[in-house]
């Protein structure tokens, strides 16, 4: 059985040698001291001398008891060196990487030299990472999966949206030539006289608000049955959409309005302008529809021709109707026949003492 023995000098009190006092320690003591320490399945506890001569050892190798382990790595780099210290070692005896920690004892020529398991160290440590790395793994793969899912919803919404997007603009072209199409005359492509009436009153009513002229001409094809009777229906269409285009090309400013007024008759609306002007305006459209030169062999001018009936106010609220305006054109108008047509007249009404402007003579063909 291995003992360890402890001796010590004793002094009497003027510092002379008094004797020495030994005592012995049994291996054993160390051997179950050291084994109430949890140092896990492959750790190790030794006590040893400062020269490496290993005194006892937990797991205890009696073998090694007595041994001098100052070859050993742990011992040659560290233990002699240092007081204390901390070192990873692979171990030469089971290959076992520890994280030995040494210290050196103050009052004896002793070192405890204390070793773990660096697999046991990181056991607890590695089964959290495990269990932390495979929770992440799952939430990434929820997180994944849900993102996946979004993505689809987004690009579900933005699709709809597109098309909602394509659909609301389909409509509202539709909706633009369906409003164009109930204002618009399908025959001459002028407007038709639905949105002549609405124009009628709506730049009457800013006429007076303004007190500016308002001028109508009013235009009606001469001999026009007759052109029928010559040439065909179809080709006195064709001939009322040659005057339309003539009298398109004549509005000059984005207010004026021509409309198809019905049958062969024209109405030009003219916001701002006078009779003068007004008479100017239709006579240069009489004038290029003769030039046109259409045979017409049942008029007398040999070419389709037009008359035109003006007048312009400056409405006065209350006293002034719209349909006076063109009750008053269409006068004109009926002068204009009753003169021999192909001419341009305008209204002389006496009692129309609001009239603008008024033009005497009244303009005749060439
Ligand atoms: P006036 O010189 O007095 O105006 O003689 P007119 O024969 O033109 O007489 P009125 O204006 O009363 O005649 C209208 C004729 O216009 C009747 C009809 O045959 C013709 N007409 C009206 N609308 C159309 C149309 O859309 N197409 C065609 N081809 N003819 C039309
Ligand atoms: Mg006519
Ligand atoms: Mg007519």
């Amino acid at each position: 059985m291995w003992i360890i023995t402890v001796s010590r000098r004793i002094n009497h009190a003027d510092g002379s040698f008094a004797g020495v006092a030994l005592a012995t320690l049994s291996i054993d003591y160390f051997k179950k001291f050291y084994d109430s320490f949890d140092i896990g399945r492959h750790g190790a506890i030794v006590l040893a001398l400062n020269n490496g001569i290993m005194l006892t050892r937990r797991p205890l190798l009696n073998d090694y008891t007595g041994k001098s382990m100052a070859n050993t790595v742990l011992y040659r780099d560290s233990i002699s060196k240092k007081a204390t210290g901390t070192v990873f070692i692979v171990s030469a005896q089971d290959g076992v990487t520890r994280l030995n920690s040494f210290r050196h004892l103050d009052q004896y020529p002793l070192y405890v030299s204390s070793a773990l398991s660096k697999d046991e160290i990181l056991a607890d440590w590695l089964t959290d990472t495990y269990t932390h790395t495979a929770g992440v793994a799952i939430l990434l793969v929820v997180l994944g999966l849900l993102g996946f899912h979004l993505v689809g919803q987004i690009k579900l919404r933005l699709n709809a949206e597109a098309e909602l997007v394509r659909t609301r603009d389909a409509l509202e072209t539709l909706n633009q030539t369906l409003e164009r199409l109930a204002l618009q005359d399908g025959l001459t492509g002028l407007a038709n006289r639905r949105h002549f009436d609405l124009a009628l009153d709506k730049e009457f009513s800013r006429a007076v608000r303004e007190a500016s002229s308002l001028a109508l001409v009013m235009i009606d094809v001469d001999c026009f049955k007759q052109y029928n009777d010559i040439y065909g229906h179809a080709a006195g269409d064709e001939c009322l959409r040659k005057i339309s285009q003539v009298v398109k090309t004549n509005q000059n400013r984005p207010g004026d309005i021509a409309a198809r007024y019905g049958g062969e008759e024209l109405g030009v609306l003219l916001p701002g302008t006078d009779v003068r002007g007004a008479m100017a305006i239709a006579e240069k459209i009489r004038l290029e529809i003769h030039n046109l030169g259409i045979e017409h062999t049942g008029n007398s001018a040999g070419v389709v021709t037009v008359s035109a009936g003006v007048d312009a106010v400056v409405p006065i609220i209350d006293l002034d109707k719209p349909l006076e305006l063109i009750q008053a054109a269409d006068k004109a108008l009926y002068a204009a026949k009753s003169g021999g047509r192909d001419r341009v007249c305008e209204n002389t009404s006496a009692n129309n003492s609001h009239r603008s402007a008024t033009h005497q003579e009244p303009l005749t063909a060439e």
